[in-house]
């Protein structure tokens, strides 16, 4: 499946993505985790983007889409692909267009996760992240919290609070989310591929975008 996963930050992209891969073999890209991982690992890009991360600003457009262009051609996005955080920007999801053009891929669908505010600020204040920029598994100490206190279950590295998880970095993400990420709903609509699903229950939603796929 080749799908991009729409939604304010907490909406369960990442969760929901997860879940998508095991069913086809596709990848799930995440620029966050991309950038994460560069941040960590110290790289020139890590060094570019590390201020408007913890910020919660975007970082420009012309670096994601570096990123997206390798990307995308690494073999092991011929199964498919669930984009997880990108396009962010209008700028971002025309260049997306091209690219598949270019790249002879099509796409299955936009999907737009609406969940509530409150349940958005309830979820990321509560959100944990396997700090090792390989693994990056996502916990929630209510919902979902690691068998031993702050230790991933997955790989044994300690699990922590995002630095742009605090109260005010989420609220200016979401400030941003609101202005730039959202309208992208309006671009997927008029090209026809947007879908959009209540996102409060996961399984709905994997649900729903299967039997989209199969129809
Ligand atoms: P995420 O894990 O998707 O919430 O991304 C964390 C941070 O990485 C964002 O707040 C941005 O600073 C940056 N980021 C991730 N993806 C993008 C993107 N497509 N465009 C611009 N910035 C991004």
């Amino acid at each position: 499946m080749r799908i991009i996963l729409l939604g304010a930050p907490g909406a369960g992209k990442g969760t929901i993505a997860k879940v998508l891969t095991e069913l086809d073999g596709s990848v799930q890209i995440s620029t966050g985790d991309i950038l994460r991982g560069a941040v960590q690992a110290g790289t020139e890009l890590g060094q570019k983007a590390n201020a408007f991360m913890k910020a919660g600003d975007l970082v420009p457009d012309e670096l994601i889409m570096n990123i997206m262009k390798e990307r995308l051609q690494e073999p092991d996005c011929k199964k498919g692909f669930l984009l997880d955080g990108f396009p962010r920007t209008i700028p971002q999801a025309e260049a997306l267009k091209t690219l598949l053009i270019d790249l002879e891929m099509v796409l299955d669908m936009a999907v737009s996760l609406d969940v509530p505010r409150e349940e958005i600020l309830n979820r990321l204040t509560t959100r944990r992240t396997c700090e090792n920029p390989a693994c990056q598994a996502i916990y929630n100490v209510k919902s979902s919290p690691t068998k031993i206190a702050g230790i991933c279950d997955k790989c044994g590295s300690k699990v922590i609070q995002r630095e742009d998880e605090t109260e005010e970095a989420i609220s200016h993400r979401l400030e941003t989310w609101n202005e730039k990420t959202a309208p992208l709903t309006g671009y997927y609509e008029k090209e026809g591929v947007l879908m959009t699903v209540d996102a409060t229950v996961t399984d709905d939603v994997v649900k729903a975008i299967q039997d989209r796929l199969n129809t």
